[in-house]
């Protein structure tokens, strides 16, 4: 089978054209390397460098490969902050990015894709664990995009013989299993990534952003679910809709919340450093809970996470930074 990978190059995008290699598929990448990194990029994976807004590029793709049986579609913007300081940079690349890859799509008769939806899709949760039918009314500009993309496959899906899964992550993190490849992102906003350069000593503290939420400890709490375990489902969303799966969205997170001082700790305890967090003002956008109800994906695609343990997580991740403290510069 051959699956086009748009944003291959990217953190969640290289994990899953890794898995997807390991089983078999054919993969072509396309990545505009803007966030993407080269060196991210599986050698047996055929790779063109273009932006999906530029319909044309995605044409001319579309003309030499033949025979795609879907598409797994990763290429957006995905910082809560930096979507509340330029909201457009986020309607320009995740909906028009979204919107001209759609009519690509169906000017070249491609009828399946699973895409990246966002925990942030919810906003301030009513209920934990979250539910996929919970409301959603999201706090920030790129969950905003995210929940306007997943409508827009619904729309065009109605409209025409096109099939969609949204899959909605909760907090990705981990690394490849041999600490080839991992999360690098330049600048760095994520938690894990930030502790764990506090730890390789490349960065001097982590901020912990407000400890007067409605908590335990009074941070905020998130379900961190392992970039292969999320590569994983996509590779069972893809063969569903390959099989004649229907339109569909699920949650993917280990149902367990930790806040961030856990998360700290536990960072602590995998790597033996002490890493100095400093307590600062909350950053705007960010809800106080987010924990999944994965149940959905676990009976309609079999999904079946691997890595439940925080510090197995944690530590997953330890082995890719302390080998490569300066990315995928090292
Ligand atoms: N966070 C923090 N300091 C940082 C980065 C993140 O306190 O330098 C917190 C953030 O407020 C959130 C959690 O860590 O509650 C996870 O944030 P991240 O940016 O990793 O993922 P997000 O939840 O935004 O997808």
């Amino acid at each position: 089978m051959k699956v086009l990978v748009l944003g291959g190059a990217g953190y969640i995008g290289s994990h899953t054209v890794y898995e997807l290699i390991n089983d078999g598929f054919e993969v072509v990448i396309i990545d505009n390397l803007e966030t993407g990194h080269k060196q991210a990029i599986h050698k047996d994976a055929k790779f063109y460098q273009g932006d999906l807004r530029n319909k044309e590029f995605l044409n001319d793709v579309f003309k030499q490969e033949k025979n795609i049986d879907g598409i797994i579609h990763f290429a957006a913007n995905s910082l809560v902050g930096e979507s509340m300081q330029n909201p457009l940079k986020y309607y320009d690349n995740n909906l028009l990015g979204t919107k001209v890859l759609l009519e690509a799509m169906l000017e070249n008769n491609i009828k399946n894709i699973v895409f990246s939806s966002t925990a942030a899709t919810y906003g301030e949760p009513k209920n934990i664990p979250i539910l996929e039918d919970d409301l959603t009314e999201p706090t920030n500009t790129y969950g905003e995009t995210k929940l306007a993309m997943e409508k827009m496959f619904k729309w065009v899906s109605k409209a025409h013989n096109l099939k969609y899964v949204s899959l909605r992550y909760f907090n990705a993190c981990g690394a490849y299993y041999d600490g080839t490849i991992g999360e690098a992102h330049n600048p760095e906003t994520h938690l894990i990534p930030i502790v764990l350069q506090v730890a390789n000593g490349t960065r001097e503290q982590i901020n912990i952003f407000g400890d007067d939420y409605n908590t335990k400890d009074g941070t905020c709490i998130r379900d961190y679910i392992h970039v292969t375990d999320l590569a994983q489902a996509h590779i069972l969303a893809i063969k569903y809709l390959i099989n004649g799966g229907d339109n569909n969205i699920f949650n993917l997170g280990n149902g367990v919340g930790f806040t961030v001082k856990e998360v700290i700790e536990t960072a602590e305890k995998v790597t033996g450093k002490h890493i100095k967090a400093v307590i600062s003002e909350r950053r705007a956008g960010d809800p106080a809970v987010l924990v999944a109800s994965s149940e959905k994906a676990k009976s309609v695609l079999g999904w079946k996470p691997k890595f439940n343990s925080l510090e197995d997580i944690i530590n997953s991740a330890w082995k890719w930074h302390r080998s490569h403290p300066n990315g995928f510069e090292d």
